[in-house]
């Protein structure tokens, strides 16, 4: 999609730190981590939320949960604990239209999450 920056890292337009990568999706470090694991884990097609990613493309919605897991076993954070999370609309803070789970680990996680 023009003008979205995922689909521009998707398109090699933009630079990313690419840690994982199938033909469904694309795994990248989040710029600005919020743990010592932050991994952005995004479908290669353009949809604009989970929410969007289920109820259209059900494999591409496995696909992410699957590179998730994967990332979180090549972090080395998938026996300590890792989180995957999906801010979806402006009260949970989703700044960038184009799906995409963070991948959270390598240190105590709080709960609730501020
Ligand atoms: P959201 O707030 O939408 O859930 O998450 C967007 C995430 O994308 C943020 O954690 C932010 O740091 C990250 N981000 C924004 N722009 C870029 C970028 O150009 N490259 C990378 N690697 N991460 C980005
Ligand atoms: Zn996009």
């Amino acid at each position: 999609m023009a003008d979205c920056l995922f689909c521009s890292i998707v398109a090699g337009e933009l630079p990313a730190t690419v840690v994982r990568e199938d033909d469904l999706t694309l795994a990248f470090r989040d710029l600005n981590p919020q743990a010592p694991t932050h991994v952005l884990v995004i479908t290669k097609a353009h949809h604009p939320d989970v929410a969007e990613l289920a109820a259209t493309d059900p494999d591409g919605l496995t696909a992410l949960h699957r590179t998730a897991a994967a990332v979180a076993a090549d972090e080395g954070v998938d026996r300590s604990g890792w989180r995957l999370v999906f801010n979806t609309g402006a009260d949970a803070g989703q700044s960038v239209p184009h799906v995409h789970g963070h991948v959270l680990g390598g240190r105590y996680l709080e709960w609730p999450p501020g």
